[in-house]
């Protein structure tokens, strides 16, 4: 299903256009109009899901094994030195655009790219306590 006021409904489903290295029946490649290097790419299903919390695992699967291959092309043509993926889900979680998408982010020595967090302390036991519990919802 697309969703009406969705932008990237659109550009996945070729209503807006857009600079696109690969596409299929199920998902598209753009690259990010605001780049945070040359070569940031995301991948875009063309049925619309909000997030990871609604998309369907096997979309996912392929979208994810495609951008094994998505990152070899990228760092061959870009010469970058290393690449982040990274899929936001959430407002609180730094997510923009509400259609789930997963991006490509070349890295090149010396960059001013930021994606770090200062490291917590985890309590074991609750750790334990928690695997335990995420694992029962599995
Ligand atoms: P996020 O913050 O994870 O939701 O990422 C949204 C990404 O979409 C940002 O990196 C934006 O630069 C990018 N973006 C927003 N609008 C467009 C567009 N029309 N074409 C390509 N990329 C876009
Ligand atoms: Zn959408």
């Amino acid at each position: 299903m697309k969703k009406d006021d969705c932008i990237f409904c659109k550009i996945a489903n070729g209503e807006i256009p857009s600079a696109s290295p690969y596409e299929n029946e199920e998902f598209k490649v753009i690259l990010d109009v605001a780049p945070a290097n040359r070569g940031h790419a995301l991948i875009l299903p063309k049925e619309h899901f909000d997030n990871v919390f609604e998309i369907e695992p096997e979309t996912a699967g392929r979208i994810f094994a495609f951008a094994t291959k998505l990152a070899k092309a990228i760092k061959e043509e870009t010469g970058c030195d290393g690449m982040n993926l990274l899929q936001n889900n959430g407002e609180v979680a730094g997510q923009t655009v509400n259609h789930f998408h997963l991006h490509l982010v070349p890295r090149f020595k010396g960059d001013a790219v930021t994606m770090t967090w200062k490291q917590g302390e985890a309590d074991a036991e609750d750790n334990v306590k928690l695997a335990e519990n995420i694992a029962k919802r599995l």
